[in-house]
């Protein structure tokens, strides 16, 4: 059997922590934990003069690692570079979704649930229901963040009419921290909001997740009840590390009716298996279309098919976006609305 990082972390939590009441997942320990091939590898965040306390438990980490399936080789490693978890007397309440941070974070961003918004290929809205939603949770009184992860072709920018606006930044705790733009009542970021011109911008594969990582870690996003990340497309490698590095509390799949008949969207639903990362739900592009002329709607491609499929997948199926000039009409020009069917969505989700 595969190794599943889930199990690994059930495992890890029954390993009690010496300083604070409960184990070392819940009091917020474990800073990251990989698998390549069979070698697992973890770090454990702890104070600088407890460090022998924790040599009990690095041990005792390895040994119940090892002994899983899938796994070869299980190392630890104690990182006093940060305080860890404070040790104020409060059990924490921990959560393995939690987002992680990097080493050496400093922000104070209150992120409640990071939600990923993710499709198989591009092309089928999946940016244009990432704004719509977000704006939607907003109007519904959620405060919302959205990040545009596309770092390839960033369009958030101009779908919610702010192309040309460069990020404002902050100096909080000799730290300097980058402020999200707001427009239509959420806190928007995006790599096209840092960079000087808007072409399109070549990167290679850590420096992706390393420009990802840093919107998401050193942006000044404040309170949030959610965040919405809008992925870049596709199922492969580098989505799945970027999904492992965020580890978002669920996954949403943007997807059409042919991608469902193609199967597509299935390969969305297993990449975020491969991390334990909940699919929260299937939403369906491109739907239904309206007539603009007669205002007669029609299934092009049959109507309750997606939902059948959704359920065959196991994926509970969040409803449908009609295909409609207006939404097209209000992507381009920057004044996404969030209503109609995005309303009900959003309502769906939370
Ligand atoms: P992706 O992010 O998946 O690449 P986009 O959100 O950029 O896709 O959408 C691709 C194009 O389709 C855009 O021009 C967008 O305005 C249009 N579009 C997306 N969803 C709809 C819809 N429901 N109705 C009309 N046009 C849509």
């Amino acid at each position: 059997m595969a190794y599943s990082e889930d199990k690994a972390i059930k495992r890890l939590a029954q390993i009690a922590d010496p300083l604070i009441e409960g184990d070392i997942i819940s009091a917020g320990r474990l800073a990251s934990l990989t698998e390549t091939d069979g070698v697992v590898q973890g770090v454990l965040q702890i104070p600088p003069p407890e460090a022998e306390a924790f040599f009990p438990v690095r041990e005792a980490a390895q040994t119940t690692l090892e002994q899983m399936e899938g796994v070869k080789r299980a190392s630890i490693i104690l990182s006093a570079h940060k305080a860890g978890p404070e040790l104020d007397g409060q059990k924490r309440k921990g959560n393995p979704h939690q987002p992680r941070r990097p080493e050496g974070y400093q922000g104070d961003s209150q992120i409640t649930k990071v939600i990923a918004i993710s499709s198989a290929k591009g092309g089928v809205g999946k940016s244009t229901v990432a704004v719509n939603l977000a704006i939607a949770l907003a109007k519904q009184g959620k405060s919302i963040g959205l990040l545009d992860a596309d770092i390839h072709g960033p369009s958030l920018p101009m779908l919610i009419g702010k192309s040309g606006v460069r990020a404002e930044t902050n100096d909080i705790h000799d730290r300097r921290l980058i402020l999200p733009v707001t427009a239509h009542g959420i806190a928007a970021m995006s790599i096209g909001f840092l960079t000087k011109d808007d072409g399109p911008i070549v990167w290679r594969g850590p420096m992706v997740q390393g420009a990802i990582s840093r919107m998401l870690w050193d942006v000044d996003w404040g309170k949030l009840d959610m965040l919405l990340i809008d992925m870049p497309p596709g199922t492969g490698d580098p989505q799945l590390g970027l999904a492992q590095d965020i580890k978002p509390a669920g996954a949403v799949i943007v997807s059409t009716p042919q991608d469902l008949a193609l199967l597509d969207a299935r390969k969305g639903a297993t990449m975020f298996g491969k991390v334990d990362i909940p699919v929260l739900g299937l939403i369906e592009n491109m739907a239904v279309f309206t007539c603009p002329d007669c205002g007669s709607t029609h299934h092009i491609f049959g109507k309750d098919g997606a939902r059948r499929d959704a359920e065959n997948l196991g994926i509970p199926y969040l409803g449908a976006i009609p295909l409609e000039m207006s939404i097209r009409e209000n992507s381009d020009a920057g004044t996404p609305s969030g209503d109609g069917a995005f309303a009900t969505i959003a309502k769906a989700l939370i």
